[in-house]
């Protein structure tokens, strides 16, 4: 092995689109989304200690961490018994419909292997990553990405341009199980166009890609959470080009037209009680 200690970062994704196709008979829901990655992170450190699994992750430590069950299968797979020490700092919210606890799975499975001097291929990650979560493999890819099937079928899209970002969460969060249960009550599902959304991402116009946000979880977490709508509304008025919720919620991003603005905006909303970030789309 390489080195035995590694630290990394576990970056947070938004939902450009979501559409919600329909459910399957196993329970899922049939998804088309555009995810991308944001500069929003948490730092996971990995090292090779001892014997058995550790994961510290203040009040999500321990064995029900994602990150602790990325290492049990990555481990499972090479068939070692190698102990590991998994610390993540939290910066991602929680329930926010930003996959933090994917992210600190991925970054998990991307680290081991390098710890372990690359056993194996991205291809491989990936199939790891399917049995952890729908959204993990969205994770170990990054970036902009279009996403089917539960969320982890991948096609890569045009990188989106950069853009500023004021990300805003209610103290609640919203329980992405939750949000799924009330839109299947409500039950309206739109389609999401492939070409529209490469067309949009390949010009590099952000007022094209803002004209094109969409998710069909919007209306059922605002039931469970109405201040989701005034929250998205403050991000239109204060002159965001668009303003939409994440995931099942509850955090609501605002796509801002500078950095000042930005920082602004983030200013009048921490008064009102939001936790809130300044952040940006990147590509990892
Ligand atoms: P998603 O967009 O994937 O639905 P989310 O923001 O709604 O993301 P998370 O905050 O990532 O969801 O996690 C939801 C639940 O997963 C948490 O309430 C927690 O119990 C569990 N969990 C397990 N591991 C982690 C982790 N490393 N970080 C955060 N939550 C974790």
């Amino acid at each position: 092995m390489k080195e035995d200690i590694l630290v990394t970062f576990a970056y947070a994704k938004i939902n450009l689109g979501l559409a919600v196709k329909g459910k399957r008979s196993d329970g899922y829901h049939e998804l088309q989304t555009v995810m991308q990655t944001i500069d929003l992170y948490d730092t996971v450190k990995i090292s090779l200690s001892g014997s058995g699994i550790e994961c510290f992750c203040g009040g999500l430590s321990g064995p029900r961490n994602l990150a602790y069950q990325a290492a049990k299968l990555f481990r499972e797979r090479l068939n070692s018994r190698q102990g590991i020490r998994i610390e993540i700092e939290k910066r991602i919210p929680v329930q926010a419909g930003l996959a933090g606890g994917s992210a600190d799975a991925a970054a998990t499975l991307r680290g081991l292997n390098q710890l372990y001097n690359y056993p194996s291929s991205q291809e491989e990650l990936l199939q790891l990553a399917n049995q952890l979560g729908s959204d993990v493999a969205f994770c170990l890819q990054g970036g902009t990405q279009w996403a089917e099937g539960r969320g982890e079928k991948l096609l890569p899209l045009a990188e989106a341009p950069e853009m500023s970002l004021v990300l805003a969460k209610p103290q609640q969060g919203v329980s992405t199980g939750e949000a799924y249960r009330r839109f299947d009550q409500l039950g309206r599902g739109h389609l999401l166009s492939f070409q529209a959304w490469e067309e949009a991402l390949q010009s590099g116009s952000v007022e094209k890609i803002a004209l094109l946000l969409s998710n069909d979880l919007e209306a059922g977490s605002q039931v469970i959470l109405p201040v989701i709508a005034g929250l998205k509304e403050d991000l239109r008025k204060a002159g965001c080009y668009s303003a939409l919720m994440s995931g099942s919620g509850s955090a609501v991003f605002g796509i801002t037209h500078s950095e000042d603005q930005a920082q602004e905006i983030a200013h009048s909303l921490k008064q009102k009680g939001y936790s809130v970030w300044v952040t940006k789309t990147i590509t990892p």
